[in-house]
């Protein structure tokens, strides 16, 4: 009798203390989500790569990374500022203009928690457009039917600054505001004449495009309006589109002129300093791993991902950098005191 009291005393002990452990467990592993964009750019699986990154040493750093697909820069800027999501993948145009209190922020006023992380890959504001339509150039766009981005895309806002270079009003145009994922079957149905997708090369959405029935080109954004455009904002930069990535498309250069911005990594001041440090020290020890995981990484010199930041870099970033011997390389205005 007095072994049986003493066997079950021990069995409650011992669950009690599984218990506990599993408590224990629970509270340790930090849980966080990376917004992206949608399943066919490039963010999707720039975040599923980060994740897999930070999941494959779990048992070191107790964090569990899932992604998230989204509409995009816009929307992940807000879902971490708001606390939905602990990062997101956005355009380096994007950084600046919610740091300061521009275009979708005018009205709200400078993000002053956003925070930068690194920047990953470069991206090509990227016009396409149906052989049919005759949209050879950004100013043959007048009259037709052009998909510029949906609300809280990173494209909406460089559509409307190519189309305003240009001097085309959205009333010269049906523009449609639909998610880039839908954008290759309405152009393939012949419900829209054109988009506008800012994104890396190579992905699934543009393979998608020039792939179907209908022939389908890449239309250039050069010319004297492109360069005024430059000139006026910092944050772009000339850049091509390696079209010859596409072999069905109806292009017949390997390369397309166009303007380029930076897919960089974002979170909040709110995020820990812990979870931040950990994230950048696996993506840049694990730089050539990272590298082999996209085509759109192919360009990507470690150097790269320490420029194109507007936000103050986040503590954790900072830790590593410094740790890592690499805090030169980053313009000092973004380090804090
Ligand atoms: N640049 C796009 C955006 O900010 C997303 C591109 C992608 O998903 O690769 O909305």
């Amino acid at each position: 009798m007095k072994v049986t009291r003493r066997v079950i005393a021990l069995l409650v002990l011992g669950l009690l203390a599984t218990g506990a452990l599993f408590a224990a467990a629970q509270s340790e592993t930090q849980f966080v989500t990376i917004g992206t964009g949608g399943v066919t750019g490039v963010y999707y699986p720039t975040g599923g790569a980060i994740s897999r990154m930070i999941n494959a040493q779990s048992e070191t750093y107790g964090i569990r990374a899932t992604v998230e697909s989204t509409g995009g820069s816009v929307f992940n800027i807000n879902a971490v500022l708001n606390g939905d999501l602990e990062f997101g993948v956005a355009q380096s145009d994007r950084q600046y203009q919610a740091y300061n209190g521009l275009a979708e922020w005018e009205e709200l006023g400078p993000q002053e928690d956003l925070r930068a992380v690194f920047s990953i890959h470069p991206e090509s504001i990227t016009l396409v457009a149906s052989v049919d339509s005759g949209i050879e150039s950004v100013a043959d766009l007048a009259g037709k039917r052009v998909n510029i981005g949906n609300p809280g895309s990173g494209q909406l806002q460089n559509s409307r600054d190519v189309l305003a270079a240009f001097g085309i009003s959205e009333s010269e145009i049906t523009a449609e505001q639909v998610r880039a994922v839908e954008a290759p079957g309405l152009l393939q149905d012949g419900r829209i004449d054109a988009f506008f997708y800012t994104v890396g090369h190579p992905n699934g959405n543009i393979t998608e495009a020039t792939s179907g029935r209908i022939q389908v080109r890449v239309v250039p954004i050069e010319g004297a309006e492109v360069d005024a455009l430059l000139d006026e904002f910092s944050y772009y930069a000339s850049s091509i589109v390696p079209v010859s990535n596409y072999p069905s498309a109806a292009n017949t250069q390997p390369n397309v002129p166009s303007v380029g911005v930076k897919a960089t990594f974002v979170t909040s001041a709110s995020v820990s300093e812990d979870v931040v440090y950990a994230i950048t020290k696996e993506v840049f020890e694990n730089f050539d791993a990272f590298k082999a995981l996209h085509p759109a990484y192919q360009v990507i010199e470690l150097e790269d991902m320490l420029t194109g930041m507007s936000a103050p870099l986040h503590p954790g970033a900072i830790r590593y950098y410094e740790e890592a011997g690499l805090i030169d390389l980053i313009n000092p205005a973004l380090l804090g005191e």
